[in-house]
Parts: structure tokens; sequence; C-alpha cells
């Protein structure tokens, strides 16, 4: 569903992204798993169209998006350090995307407490994110990324900025949410655990390389390259 083929990305003279390959079934939730520095937001922000390959294709559901805007792509995204609007509402804040794209205020009102409803945050509407826990910030952040009812979910860090008890709550929401909605959906994460805990299929990449890309079991099982086994294999 989501394909990327050949894809090459330079900044400046630095290599991010070598000869990515990997494709995405519909409905899978997928990890990018690697060290700091090794292009999973690289790989991300190309996928979503906030950057341009040098070369190779992007693909998803079949048709190269290259020149397509990121806005046309079907994409929600999730920022790290979930990046909501400090002076605007919960309510303004899960709105904005569809009061951008000129959305009449009545179908407004009732997508957003579609959302609400959705994320359990009935009754918070009129709060600001500072009067919000982390893990109510994220599933705010994460209505916001859903509004405009998009085939594909992009999570960079979701988890990274919350504290370890309510990270647990949260992956298993999280999962739970992107099964319930099915909902093709890639995070980005440096955490082994995390990835093998809630992934169907991860990517593991490394100096710009992608290592492997398989389920958990396939890659504690059969790890393709040393660096995959020490990896992985350090986690569990
Ligand atoms: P982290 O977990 O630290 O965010 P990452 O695996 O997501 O790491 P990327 O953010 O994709 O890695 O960055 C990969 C490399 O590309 C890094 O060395 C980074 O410094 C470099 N890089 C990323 N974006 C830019 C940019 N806009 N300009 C220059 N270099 C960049």
């Amino acid at each position: 569903y989501v394909e990327l083929h050949d894809i090459n990305k330079h900044f400046k003279k630095f290599h991010a992204s070598k000869n990515i390959n990997f494709s995405i079934e519909k409905g899978k939730l997928v990890a990018l798993l690697g060290p700091s520095g090794s292009g999973k937001t690289t790989i991300l922000r190309m996928i979503a169209g906030l950057e341009n390959p040098d070369s190779g294709e992007v693909i998803i559901d079949g048709k190269v998006v290259n020149n397509i805007p990121g806005s046309e792509r079907g994409i929600g995204f999730v920022f790290q350090n979930y990046a909501l609007f400090r002076y605007m509402t919960v309510f303004d804040n899960i709105a904005f995307g569809l009061r951008v794209k000129k959305t009449p205020e009545s179908k407004v009102k009732e997508r957003v407490n579609e959302l609400l409803e959705l994320i359990n945050c009935q009754g918070l509407e009129k709060r600001y994110p500072s009067q919000l826990s982390g893990g109510q910030q994220q599933r705010v952040a994460f209505a916001r990324a859903l509004a405009h009812n998009p085939q594909i979910l992009l999570l960079d860090e979701p988890f990274a900025a919350i504290d370890a008890k309510v990270r647990l709550e949260l992956r298993t929401w999280l999962r739970q949410m992107i099964t319930r909605l099915n909902i093709t959906s890639i995070f980005v994460t440096h955490d082994q655990d995390e990835a093998i805990e809630v992934a169907d299929e991860i990517v593991v990449t490394n100096k710009g390389r992608v290592e492997q890309v398989g389920s958990p079991q396939e890659l504690y099982k059969n790890p393709a390259t040393p660096f995959v086994a020490e990896f992985i294999g350090n986690s569990v």
C-alpha cells in the first residue's frame, strides 16, 4: 500500500537515505526502528511529502506520489512532542485542518465531537494543551491527525515525551485504535521494546540504509545482519 522504491536522499553531501526499498500492506502498523541519526524521520518525511527524494519513487496505493503535495496524499501526521497549538483550545486544535480546508462549521463541530468521543476526551474541548496530561495531549494530537480521514497515519516518536507508566497505556491504546480504524500506520522509534511490542512489521534502519524488514519474530529468529542481531537481540 505504501511503497518506497530505490529512494536516495542527500542533505548537501550527507547521504541520509541510501537505496531505500520496502513496502507496507494496507492496515498494518509498522515501526521504523533504528539508532539516532539512522534516517528514520527522513523516511517518514518523504512519505509525508515534507521532503523530496533525490531519486526513487514514493508509491501510495499503486500511484507514484513524488509530485503530489503532501496535503493531497491522504496522510495524517503526529509530530514528535505532539506539537499542539498552545494558544488554541482542544476543540480548535482538532478542528484546525478542517477549517483550513474550509469545511462548513456545522460539519467541523460534528467531526470534532466524533473524534473527542473516539479519544475519550469529551468535556475537555475548552481546555488548552497546558491543562492536559501528556497522555491526553497525545490523544488530541492523534485526533487532529485523523480529522480529515486519512488513509495513512504517520507518527514520529509518538511516545517519546511521555513518562514510562503512561507510555505503556498509550501504546496499548494506540494499537487498539489503529486496529479498530484499520488505518495503515507507520511510527518512528529508537526503542526496540516498543517496536517489538506494538508493531506488526519492523523496518530496521542503520546509517541511512534499511537493514531488514520483518515481523518482530522474524527479526529475532532470523536476523539478516549482525547489526539486526545485536540491535534486536539485546532487547529481548
Ligand atoms: P533521530 O532519532 O535522532 O531523530 P533519525 O533516525 O530519525 O534520528 P533523521 O532525523 O532522519 O534520523 O536524520 C538522519 C541524518 O540526516 C542525521 O544525521 C541528520 O543530522 C541529517 N539530517 C536530517 N535532516 C536534515 C536537514 N534538514 N538538513 C541537514 N541534515 C539533516
